[in-house]
């Protein structure tokens, strides 16, 4: 029977598949003793299990391709490998036998054991596999839920599945997408979640906060989701269906319509020039962003080259990858922001730690850049040879203090200094810029700004840190609010202290591409910003129509508003012709 979630829109666009259920693995042990006569169907039950997991990770293997394939046909054997491990069979089943522990509770003890074992390893990379162990299980353990032969899998898998989770961690969502999966549903999660702001990257509509989705929804159900309004339809209906193929079609008129504006300049109705940078991660973001006529790249996000690695990547690597990137736009400014682990984005490599009480509060960005100097030399060298190729900008995340700067400032000096003095070529002059997301920065920057060339405002976690509202936490959206009083004040004076100082300020949290905030932050006087390009033409087709001295006669209102509802007044009077 048709049925109606609603959770958030984290991912725009629509999709139409089969569910396919990750059930957190805790959910499904069940512990009640196994009576004798039932030992050796349980045994089968879990070879059944195994052998469609191993099944699945072969039918994923194929259906690889593109830039990612190599990474991800490591990770898929190396659980191919495990999965075929006696050992770790053998384990399982003697639980089952002689421990009389059902399918599931057997996983999960075999997992509890060998993870212990792995964390107690000195070894990071070593200690950090214990993910893999956690995955394959979890897999196991998906397997045994699924009664399905493996016929009506492979019909499943082919016409496109829709991935309904608790939560699915931003380094898996890359292989997913290449795997085929059309959208995803999330039981808890935010738009401003990395796995949301990677989602729009891959395209993936995307809807979070659904809550009810593992309990309402079966494997194999017939689902669409809309990533604009945040709703999953069960089952849907023949209208819903219409709705969709309209949808198909009205999508790709619009694009047509929006592509005449590729060419334009941003400029607001009373002949302001406005730059639209691109936040980019992929290269279908970079060949979008020149598509959609971005005056460059405002935040390349170089984190996602080193989450899904054993090793972080070489310095020839990463020149590889940051060169793309620059080459890709022919000359115009590439913003490449320098590692910013940690948090929900935990590496494979040993670099995150995984036992911080408060991660977010914990050794992230700079900070734990700065405790491991040889990997920031690696990286920077790495970007200073590629501004060889066309102007590069250093970007630094989560800077709290000047003297985080100053590190960074001597750090990319030295490599400078080095590179050449080896016959590199490279640029003359590289800038350096500190994001301002950490309330601190903000307040105190003043007095940092001369050390900076540029900075670029980072709202989703600005407002997570204000607010002190974990921006992953379903339970809070409503009240991550970029409108909120001080987050306005905080913007304002970091727009306009940096440009007193004569410095380029641009924002490039997830607000800058949400027409919803263009005419607000037009009005605080902010006249760079950096999106994901996939709405960049949206936002320029709004700004044409907005009067920006019109607009700014009302930055006292916005700041004296002592309330979200004042203030949301104040835009709908801006808005008003
Ligand atoms: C931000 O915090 O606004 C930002 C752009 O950085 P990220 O989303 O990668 O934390
Ligand atoms: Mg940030």
């Amino acid at each position: 029977m048709r049925l109606v979630l609603t959770g958030s829109g984290a991912s725009r666009g629509m999709a139409l598949g089969r569910a396919r259920l990750q059930q957190p693995s805790r959910d499904l042990v069940d512990e009640r003793p196994l009576p004798a006569d039932e030992v050796e169907a349980e045994v089968e039950r879990l070879k059944r299990a195994i052998e469609i997991a191993r099944d699945e990770l072969a039918a994923l293997r194929d259906k690889l391709h593109g830039s990612m394939a190599r990474e991800v046909a490591e990770f898929i054997d190396a659980h191919s490998l495990m999965l075929a491990d006696r050992e770790l069979t053998s384990g399982i089943y003697e639980l089952v036998r002689q421990g009389r522990y059902r399918a599931s509770a057997a996983l999960k003890l075999q997992r509890d054991r060998l993870v212990a074992v792995f964390e107690a390893m000195d070894d990071p990379y070593l200690r950090s596999r214990k993910e893999d162990i956690e995955h394959v299980i979890a897999r196991v353990q998906a397997g045994l839920l699924r009664e399905a032969s493996s016929e009506e899998r492979k019909l499943a898998a082919r016409v496109g599945e829709i991935l309904v989770s608790d939560s699915v961690a931003p380094a898996e969502l890359v292989p997913l997408a290449e795997h085929g999966v059309l959208g995803v549903v999330q039981t808890a999660g935010s738009r401003v979640s990395h796995g949301a702001i990677l989602a729009r990257s891959l395209h993936l509509p995307m809807v979070v906060a659904a809550h009810d989705a593992l309990g309402a929804i079966q494997d194999d159900d017939l689902v669409l989701i809309d990533g604009e309004a945040g709703e999953v339809i069960v089952h849907p209906a023949a209208p819903d269906l219409a709705r969709y193929r309209a949808w198909q079609r009205d999508s790709l008129q619009r694009s047509k319509q929006l592509a005449l504006l590729a060419d334009r300049d941003t400029r607001t109705r009373d002949g302001v020039a406005i730059a639209l940078y691109a936040n980019a991660e992929s290269a279908t973001d970079i060949a979008l962003a020149r598509a959609s006529g971005a005056a460059g790249i405002g935040l390349y996000r170089t984190e996602f080259l080193f989450m899904q690695r054993r090793e972080p990547p070489s310095e020839d690597e990463q020149f590889q990858a940051y060169c793309d990137v620059v080459l890709g736009m022919g000359g115009l400014p590439v913003t490449i922001r320098t590692l910013d682990l940690g948090a929900d984005k935990a590496d494979a490599s040993g670099l995150t730690l995984d036992d911080e009480d408060n991660p977010a509060l914990g050794v992230r960005g700079v900070r734990l850049s700065l405790r491991h100097p040889q990997l920031m030399r690696t990286q920077l060298r790495a970007i200073l040879r590629a501004s060889a190729f066309g102007p590069v900008r250093v970007l630094v995340p989560m800077v709290c203090a000047a003297e985080e700067m100053s590190q960074m400032r001597v750090l990319l000096r030295d490599c400078a200094r080095d590179l050449r003095s080896a016959g590199h070529e490279i640029a003359d002059n590289v800038e350096l810029g500190a994001m301002i997301e950490v309330p601190a920065a903000a307040i105190a920057l003043p007095s940092m700004i001369r050390k900076l060339d540029f900075v670029a405002i980072g709202t989703n976690d600005l407002v997570q840190y204000t607010l002190a509202i974990d921006r992953n936490n379903d339970h809070l959206a409503d009240l991550y609010d970029p409108l909120h009083p001080a987050v306005l004040r905080l913007l304002a004076q970091t727009i306009t202290t940096a440009q007193r100082a004569g410095k380029r300020v641009s924002l490039c949290g997830e607000m800058a591409g949400d027409r919803r905030y263009t005419a607000l932050l037009l009005a605080l006087g902010l006249t760079d910003f950096s999106m994901h390009p996939g709405v960049l033409l949206e936002v320029r087709e709004l700004i044409a129509t907005l009067d920006r001295g019109e607009l700014r006669k009302h930055t006292a209102a916005l700041l004296r508003a002592p309330t979200r509802e004042r203030i949301e007044r104040v835009i709908t009077r801006m808005h008003a012709p």
